[in-house]
């Protein structure tokens, strides 16, 4: 199938696709190190799995075959899909998350690998660069994974996912929680053709405020304060623009 070594170790936490893959999200695991999340996502009275598991040298795991749903997004929402587990396949990374707020880069190494599987799976599924996603990404509020030092720039430079740099911040007034302010509602359906689960009501509300921190740790991982400065609301814009373009 590839040229890539990729280890089995089969996990029983899987079922049906509802769905056709579309879309590719990518965690961390929060564990303290890769035997440890390969003994958790293949216990069967845990009921989380993924069908990748990339270790911090490299070393790629499948654990549930991509033609299985596997249980790694749990509650998710993304551009109308709700069963994100049967529209996408779930890559974990072997991570220990965040501790006291701060977290490690992810190895070169692991990074590599993941480049290496995600070339593989976008080639065979052709999945659009832009429908590579963060677990915080379709379940805001829930989820941080895979965190703001996930370098989704290189990424992107690898040819996956969005990332916009080198814009020009508007000169715009900065909106944050309790804002009713005109400029609410534009942001918010800005946020929603991204793909992000959020009503354009027009209040900068607790929704907003969760999506916009989801906003940040994804493509303005400097400061993630759920609140839209000028820079945020550029940069939401600038997202949407691209996610639209053919
Ligand atoms: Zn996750």
């Amino acid at each position: 199938m590839s040229g890539l070594a990729i280890e089995r170790h089969p996990s029983p936490n899987f079922d049906n696709r509802a769905c056709a893959i579309s879309h590719i999200i990518l965690h961390y695991t929060d564990m303290a190190d890769c035997d440890a999340a390969l003994a958790r996502l293949c216990d069967a009275a845990a009921k989380v799995s993924a069908h990748y598991l990339i270790r911090r040298d490299g070393h790629i795991f499948q654990l549930v075959d991509e033609a299985a749903r596997a249980w790694h997004a749990g509650v998710s929402y993304w551009q109308g899909e709700t069963d994100m587990n049967s529209a996408s396949i779930g890559i974990e990374l072997d991570h220990d998350g965040h501790k006291d707020g701060a977290m490690a880069a992810f190895p070169e190494a692991q990074m590599a690998a993941l480049i290496s599987l995600l070339q593989d799976i976008v080639k065979r599924h052709d999945i659009l660069p832009q429908n590579i996603l963060g677990h915080s990404d379709v379940a805001p509020g829930r989820k941080i994974d895979p965190g703001e030092a996930f370098d989704w720039a290189a990424l992107h430079r690898a040819g996956f996912g969005l990332w916009v740099d080198n814009v020009k911040t508007e000169d715009v007034p900065p909106l944050a929680t309790g804002s009713e302010d005109k400029a609410v509602a534009p942001l918010q359906k800005a946020l929603a053709a991204i793909g992000y689960q959020i009503t354009a009501d027009g209040v900068f509300g607790p929704q907003t405020q969760a999506v916009i921190s989801a906003f940040q740790r994804h493509f303005r991982p400097a400061k993630i304060d759920g609140a839209a400065d000028a820079e945020t609301q550029t940069l939401v814009y600038a997202v949407c623009r691209l996610a639209l373009s053919p």
